[in-house]
């Protein structure tokens, strides 16, 4: 399959459940970098937080005893000025035409719900700044309070028991919310599984790649080849950048029209 083909597999009417799976590569156009991409990510930029190695800016047991890393980083990762991008753009597209099966994101950014793609299609797989709460005493915090701790790069405190706020991202060290364990049989109704801007590192987010049934056509779209792609006779990899094979693709299905 090419990007011509698959698109008539889309338009067939063999193919009514589509099931995507989106990592950081798909909101680097949109200016928020990915974790590790070798001199634009996340990891290799760190150096001004003083971490003694980059992941533990996100990892739970660090963040108790030390979350201002992580507020200095929210500072500028935090959602609201970051736009939907041409990708977000066609899942939206796939959602009007009634193709969107569910749509697995490990991204915290918000930006599906921003693009206007239905809430019970995303599943946001590690959470997202939308929530927050203390991690003592598990109340909830204010959004306004937040909003406003995090533009300020300054860390929210319970007012409750003065233990530290952090927005329901998961950390490592912390389990998937409920919501994504219970979607992960939505896998098995899938008649095309695509994969953007992930290096599929992260598991268990990592091994839904491997849950479809062996007859459902996998697409990679990315930059590089990640995971398993290539070792079933049905998989396709299109590499490059999420946004311009997506166009393609669009421009194949005819919609390209339709992009906002
Ligand atoms: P990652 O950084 O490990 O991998 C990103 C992948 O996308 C790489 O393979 C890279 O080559 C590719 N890529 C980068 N730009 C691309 C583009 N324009 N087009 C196509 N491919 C592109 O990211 P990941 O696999 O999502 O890592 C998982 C973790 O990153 C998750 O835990 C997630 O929560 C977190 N994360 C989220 C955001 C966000 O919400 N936007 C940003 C950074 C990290």
């Amino acid at each position: 399959l090419d990007a011509p083909a698959l698109a008539r597999y889309i338009t067939s009417g063999k193919c009514k459940n589509i099931t995507l799976m989106l990592g950081a590569g798909v909101s680097t156009s949109a200016g928020i970098p990915d974790f590790r991409s070798p001199e634009t990510g996340l990891y290799a930029n760190l150096a001004r937080l003083n971490l003694p190695y980059p992941e533990a800016v996100f990892e739970i047991n660090f963040f108790r005893r030390n979350p201002t890393p992580f507020y200095t980083l929210a500072q500028e990762l935090y959602p609201g000025k970051f736009r939907p991008t041409i990708t977000h753009s066609f899942i939206k597209l796939l959602a009007n035409k009634s193709l969107l099966h569910t749509c697995f994101t490990q991204n915290i950014d918000t930006l599906e719900r921003r693009a206007g793609i239905p809430a019970q299609k995303i599943i946001e797989a590690h959470g997202s700044f939308a929530k927050q709460r203390c991690i003592r005493c598990k109340i909830e915090f204010d959004d306004d309070s937040m909003k406003e701790h995090v533009l300020l790069g300054k860390v929210p405190k319970c007012e409750t028991c003065g233990g530290y706020v952090k927005p329901d991202i998961v950390f490592f060290g912390e389990d998937l919310p409920p919501e994504f364990i219970n979607a992960i049989p939505r896998l098995a109704d899938s008649d095309l599984l695509i994969v953007l801007g992930t290096s599929l590192t992260v598991r268990p987010f990592a091994s839904l790649a491997g849950m479809v049934e062996k007859d459902c056509p996998r697409v990679l779209i990315n930059l590089e080849r990640v995971g398993d792609f290539g070792s079933r006779s049905n998989d396709v990899i299109l590499l490059g950048k999420c946004d311009e094979v997506v166009r393609d693709l669009a421009k194949a299905l005819g919609w390209e029209e339709e992009l906002e």
